[in-house]
């Protein structure tokens, strides 16, 4: 087919803004090269829009975007780290602080209509009452403990005051303190003696110990082998991409746990407030993933040459 100077007018446009196969624009070039009309055409469209030097911007786009990519990672790791942080504190300053027992600290009051009041001290700003069906009876077996936290010492103070232990008119067999504090001062694994502070003692041997839930440190385990098992499986899959990544992200999750961990708990994983313990970690297990994930794309934007 013979090249005329209609087809190459047509083509013009598109070639003028870079938008012709390699192909075509030679065989542009070809023409224009012993076409004056078409060159002049081709003069006159690009001076009515000069267009940018012709060079090949995908990859100061392709830089842009990884640079844009780059920023997006930092900001999310430290927002996400920040995020994490301001929990940690949070439950740092309000961790209860198990007080020992002293009758300034807590007294049980009997009422005339069987109503069983204890009444704490102006120190206590949190206690908890577990309860069960009393050996010896009749009636409930109560432990009580009680604390502070740092935040309720310094910074605001709501104390308890007193609690009715029998809100529904059970019996109250015994009433025990649980003292947490007085072995060694601090939590320890293998429970505390419980202390009879009202009505008649429930255990033959005199003394009870109330044990630290022990479920965190099966759950840190959990997670642990968690690790071992997605490293050497993401090993094991390390050509099949899509089963790798699969298992590295369950990994970063096991991972972040445990640092969440770390970070509420310690070493010590044994606590008298699962619960709560439990909420403050999976609250910072959210962030630190987040934060492990934006982490490792930061360090893959790095490499990237
Ligand atoms: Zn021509």
């Amino acid at each position: 087919m013979k090249v005329t100077c209609p087809v190459i007018r047509d083509i013009l446009p598109l070639y003028a803004e870079n938008m012709v196969s390699d192909d075509t624009r030679r065989l542009v070039e070809e023409h224009i090269a012993s076409c004056k009309d078409c060159l002049k055409e081709l003069d006159e469209m690009e001076a009515a829009h000069p267009l940018p030097p012709d060079i090949d911007t995908a990859p100061l786009k392709k830089m842009k975007m990884a640079l844009r990519k780059n920023k997006f990672h930092a900001v999310l790791f430290a927002v996400m780290f920040t995020l994490a942080a301001v929990v940690v504190v949070a439950a740092f300053l309000t961790a209860p602080r198990y007080i020992s027992y002293s009758d300034s600290a807590v007294t049980v009051q009997e009422k005339d209509d069987g109503t069983v009041l204890v009444v704490f001290g102006d120190e206590v700003t949190g206690f908890y009452a577990d309860h069960y069906s009393a050996p010896i009876g009749p009636g409930n077996s109560y432990h009580i403990t009680a604390w502070d936290s740092l935040w309720s010492r310094y910074i605001c103070k709501k104390p308890v005051g007193s609690a009715v232990l029998n809100k529904d008119g059970e019996s109250v067999a015994a009433v025990y303190y649980y003292d947490i504090t007085s072995r060694a001062g601090k939590i320890i694994a293998d429970g505390a003696f419980d202390i009879l502070i009202h009505g008649q003692n429930q255990i033959a041997s005199g003394g009870v110990a109330t044990l630290p839930r022990l479920v965190l440190s099966y759950y840190a385990f959990i997670a642990l082998i968690l690790v071992i098992l997605c490293a050497a499986a993401a090993y094991l899959f390390r050509r099949h991409a899509k089963t790798r990544k699969a298992f590295l992200k369950v990994l970063l999750l096991a991972l972040a746990y445990l640092l969440a961990g770390l970070c509420i708990k310690g070493l010590n994983f044994a606590s008298y407030s699962a619960v709560r313990d439990f909420l403050a970690i999976l609250l910072v297990t959210v962030p630190v993933y987040i934060m492990l994930l934006a982490a490792i794309n930061l360090v893959r934007d790095y490499r990237r040459p």
